[in-house]
């Protein structure tokens, strides 16, 4: 029997799974190409690359997004460790400064004497593998999971946010605040009139796009849809949504702005800041100009525009087995969100799930499969039930059985959700740990 396992991808998920081997002892072989040679939306050569926002979303323990983080801080993840360390102000959510994010995991990585670091790009899958090569997974690597899917593979494609120049916002036309007076001066909120929300929508519609005959056949992801998709709506459709102005008051004019673009921090040192909800298809000089229109980013500069970007990822109910493992090779696992999962905190969370029951699999102990009411059981279950829609998927509460009561206040319901996954996990992980 083999004692390495190797992993492919020193992304999200591969980071975290070669981590669990790790800390347990099992040799792993690492294999990552970056940064001989990168993907569409990396842009360094270094591990954990956050490829769009720094937010790693909320750290409220009553939501799914929360519980999930202390159900994987439970298990030692190295994702949410390097996340504290590298935390940003940003309210409730997890944010990070993403160099500080990636050096920590590559730092803890390499101070594991039985890790040994491959810079390859990795063409096949051999036994005791955990492939996490991301949705930006290519071609090679796409024709070796085919080989061993039966050809269960779906595509669709994304859309990313602009970052600009901390400087180049013009602060007279702008202000700090917190929905609802939360999260103090985390959020620079960049106000627009009536007559300048218009203008903006109507420009945003008609601009130039990038692939759009390719990208208009596609399906769009709902959860992170290009901004302009969500202005062909309607008019008032980002007003409601990534632009509402709700909680927060102008106090220039002492009253609510009629749209709102906030901007939150990129790093440690405020010095770039992110478009909240912007992800876009326009093209690179079209978001200078209809972005400009933002009434504080008159003169702004663009450190990184939006891009589109392909998603791959495995039919999960009909291939996968256990643990993230395959039905066709249980000593074979799908990590991150190429498995079916969607977003940072979720394909950290399927690496932990297969990193840990890989090492379980070599040493020939049972599955670790938590309860279906835990927020990691609930994605276990995701990935697991049978959809023929099947598309990615962001943690969160309808993924787990409902509750035994009704309860009609949505903040109580949630509370209600995460404390019951919380009584159900604690024990569980506790007499996992004992194994
Ligand atoms: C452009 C884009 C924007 C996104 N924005 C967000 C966001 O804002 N928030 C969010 O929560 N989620 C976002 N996602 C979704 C998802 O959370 C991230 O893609 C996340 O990084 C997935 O983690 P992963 O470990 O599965 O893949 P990745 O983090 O992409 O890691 C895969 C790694 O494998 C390497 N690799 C690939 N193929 C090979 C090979 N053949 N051999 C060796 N190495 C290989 C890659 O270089 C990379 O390092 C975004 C995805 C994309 C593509």
């Amino acid at each position: 029997m083999t004692e390495r396992i190797k992993v492919v991808g020193a992304g999200l998920a591969g980071c975290e799974a070669a981590y669990q081997l790790a800390k347990r002892g099992v040799p792993v072989d690492l294999v990552e190409m970056r940064p001989k040679k990168s993907t569409p939306a990396h842009k360094t050569g270094k591990f954990a690359e956050l490829v769009c926002s720094n937010s790693l979303k909320s750290e409220d323990v009553n939501t799914a997004q929360g519980q999930l983080k202390r159900e994987m801080r439970r298990l030692d993840s190295l994702i949410l460790r390097a996340a504290d360390y590298a935390r940003v102000p940003a309210g409730s959510a997890l944010a990070v400064d993403r160099d500080l994010f990636s050096d920590y995991v590559e730092r803890t990585l390499r101070s594991y004497k039985n890790i040994a670091f491959i810079e390859e790009e990795a063409d096949r899958i051999e036994p005791f593998t955990i492939v996490a090569t991301g949705p930006l997974t290519g071609e090679a690597m796409c024709e070796a999971i085919k080989e061993k899917t039966n050809g269960e593979f779906l595509n669709f494609f994304d859309a990313v946010a602009p970052i600009v120049e901390a400087d180049s916002v013009d602060y007279d036309l702008a202000f700090f605040a917190g929905r609802y007076g939360k999260g103090g001066e985390d959020y620079l909120n960049c106000p627009m009139d009536k007559e300048q929300y218009y203008s903006f929508v109507r420009e945003l519609v008609s601009a130039e796009r990038v692939l759009l005959h390719d990208f208009e056949k596609r399906d769009v992801f709902n959860a992170c849809m290009p901004v302009e998709v969500m202005a062909d709506r309607g008019e008032d459709a980002l007003r409601f949504g990534p632009l509402r102005p709700v909680g927060l008051i102008d106090p220039r004019t002492d009253r609510r702005p009629y749209a709102v673009v906030q901007l939150r921090k990129e790093n440690v040192e405020g010095t770039m800041y992110n478009l909240v909800g912007f992800q876009t298809n326009l093209k690179f000089g079209e978001q200078k100009r209809v972005f400009s229109m933002i009434p504080a980013l008159h003169d702004a500069e663009f450190v990184r525009y939006g891009v589109m970007h392909r998603n791959t990822f495995i039919d999960a109910p009909k291939v996968l087995g256990e643990g993230f493992s395959l039905q066709s090779d249980p000593t074979v696992f799908i990590a991150g969100q190429l498995s079916g999962v969607e977003g940072y905190v979720e394909s950290a969370a399927s690496g932990l799930l297969a990193g840990i029951n890989a090492y379980r699999r070599l040493r020939g102990l049972p599955v670790f499969d938590p309860p279906a009411t835990t927020m990691l059981g609930g994605l276990v279950k995701y990935v697991r039930t049978e959809n023929k829609d099947f598309q990615p998927m962001h943690a969160g509460y309808p993924l787990t059985p409902e509750l035994s009561e009704k309860i009609r206040d949505k903040q109580r319901r949630k509370q209600a959700y995460s404390e019951r996954a919380e009584r159900d996990f604690a024990p569980f992980a506790e007499e996992y740990e004992k194994q």
